[in-house]
């Protein structure tokens, strides 16, 4: 087993970081010598800028990872699981560091990051190496057949033994989204290397900080050069190219449904393998036989955790009508009770800045659609808060100390149409509407009435209705009287326009090997 001698020192302070391009093990400058400007959400205030990579890079980088495969590909389970055991060990030892950075390049609360997304990183590269140790699990098969050992004129009774063999597949191109930006990476990364695979990541163009701190945890735990490339930069300049060139051979990617739709059809125009992770518009269905307060908690953290930005959150909550005005009420009271809106380092803040003034700009478009079609529209902040200065009527919050930030308020949408684009579109931003329904069929119908089908929660205490309806929902993951509720050792995605592909565990790793099924004359 390698244990790298290499220190890792990290940048202690958000002004110390400078991002450049990782690529057989080098930190370079983008050949294109321009950077994309980048900013805090919390602030608006410059932070690093990130290269502005384009298609030399993505070459460099994929002559790098191809070079770098025959000997990755071969290095024994145990080598590759001592050095994804040491990335782990060294992302536990930055927990608190890496957090803050996602805070501060992202927007969430810190808390956020430390309670589960940057420990669940550390968790994901032990989780793979114990997966390899133990052994991808493969089928085998012996059965009667019948052979030909000197005549084909007179074949003989014999036996055959089927196997398959899970081998690398090549070069992967991991391409991930800004939300939970160290996670997704990890997500995708942990099994590529597991696996034996080279790579070249392309993280998110908005939040990218925790991705660049990561190649130099990946070199200090003994990563060798050009196994893992990291080319920064514009979806468009160095996703594309990253998609389209004849050596990655299978591209997985986490992000919107329609940049997925254009890379699928690319990479799938190439023959090659292409996981879509992509948008949803979940729906959480509460029946009046539920336990209210459980709904009622829960589906709150379901529509504003993480500001609305996780693509599993629950924004359409269609709510059995017996129950309904008091579910609205209670929802209401809930967030203006408990939610605190703010500072991201305060421990008790739950809801900070969303990414980016676009994305910022996208929710408040959606808000202002709602209000003219008639909705009602209510902003559910404390109206007694001091540290909120004033409050837009499209729902924009100016924080004090964070007047530059990107804040928008949790906001609660009643009275409107299904139909409505608000209701229909992916809006990924603090925006939840609540709508009734009167029985069984018209709530499944509510809820499977959409273009995605990432999650979905069942809120009854009626277990047979509850198992009856879970199977009545078209979505990846289903929820009874829960939310968020994830096992990475279960598989996770989605159907419909959310996704084609299975991630976590076995599946995670299938996806990144190719199986050879051996035929053997026993
Ligand atoms: P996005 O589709 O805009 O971008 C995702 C990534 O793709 C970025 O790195 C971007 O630079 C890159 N990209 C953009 N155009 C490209 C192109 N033509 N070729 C190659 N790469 C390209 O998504 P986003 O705004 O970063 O993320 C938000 C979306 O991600 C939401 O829809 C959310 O639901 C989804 N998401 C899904 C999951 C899931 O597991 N299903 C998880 C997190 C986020």
């Amino acid at each position: 087993m390698t244990i790298s001698n290499t220190k890792l020192t990290l940048p202690t302070s958000i002004d110390d970081v400078h991002v450049l391009n990782f690529i057989d093990g080098q930190w370079v400058p983008p050949s294109t010598g321009a950077y994309l400007k980048n900013v805090s959400p919390l602030t608006g205030k410059s932070i690093s800028p990130l290269p502005d990579s384009d298609s030399a890079d993505v070459d460099m980088a994929v002559s790098a990872a191809k070079g770098a495969f025959p000997k990755w590909s071969t290095t024994s389970v145990d080598e590759r699981a001592g050095i994804l055991l040491k990335i782990s060990e060294l992302i536990k030892e930055n927990i608190p560091l890496l957090s803050e950075f996602e805070s501060i390049d992202q927007g969430k609360p810190v808390r956020l990051a430390m309670m589960h997304e940057i420990p669940s990183c550390a968790y994901l590269f032990a989780q793979f190496a114990e997966i390899i140790t133990r052994g991808i699990a493969e089928t085998s098969q012996t059965m009667p057949f019948i052979h030909t050992p000197a005549s084909i004129m007179k074949p003989e009774p014999c036996k055959v033994e089927f196997t398959t063999q899970h081998v690398p597949a090549g070069v992967a191109a991991i391409i991930t989204p800004w939300n939970v930006p160290l996670q997704m990476v990890c997500i995708k990364l942990a099994p590529c290397l597991a696996a034996g695979n080279t790579c070249v990541i392309k993280p998110t163009e908005l939040s990218s900080i925790n991705a660049y701190l990561l190649t130099h945890i990946l070199k200090a735990a003994g990563v060798p050069d050009g196994v893992v490339n990291v080319v920064f930069g514009s979806g468009p300049r160095a996703g594309e190219p990253l998609v389209k060139h004849r050596d990655v051979r299978l591209v997985s990617f986490t992000g919107g449904t329609k940049t997925g739709f254009r890379i699928g059809s690319l990479a799938g125009g190439m023959g090659k393998r292409v996981g879509l992770e992509l948008g949803g518009k979940n729906p959480n269905l509460v029946f009046d036989d539920c336990d209210i307060d459980h709904a009622v908690a829960t589906g709150i953290r379901s529509a504003f955790h993480n500001q609305g930005e996780i693509c599993l959150c629950a924004s359409r909550h269609y709510v059995q009508r017996g129950i309904y005005d008091k579910y609205v009420e209670m929802f209401r009271e809930g967030v203006q009770a408990q939610l605190k809106v703010g500072d991201p380092k305060a421990p008790d803040t739950y809801f900070s800045a969303v990414v980016s003034q676009n994305h910022m700009d996208k929710i408040t478009r959606y808000i202002r659609l709602a209000q003219e079609e008639g909705a009602t529209v209510e902003f559910l902040v404390k109206r007694d808060d001091p540290k909120i200065k004033h409050i837009s009527s499209d729902g924009r919050l100016t924080i004090e100390g964070f007047e530059g930030g990107f804040f928008v308020a949790p906001t609660l949408i009643t009275n409107i149409s299904h139909k409505s684009r608000v209701m229909q579109e992916e809006i990924f931003g603090p925006v939840v509407c609540v709508l009734p329904f009167d029985d069984e069929d018209e709530g499944v119908a509510l809820a499977n009435d959409t273009e995605y089908g990432l999650g979905a929660s069942v809120w009854s205490l009626d277990k047979e209705k509850l198992d009856r309806v879970m199977g009545r929902i078209n979505a990846g993951t289903v929820w009874g009287n829960a939310w968020f509720a994830l096992s990475f050792s279960m598989p996770f995605g989605g159907m419909k326009n959310s996704g084609n592909v299975r991630e976590f565990g076995n599946w995670g790793i299938e996806f990144f090997t190719e199986t050879k099924t051996l035929s053997k004359h026993v």
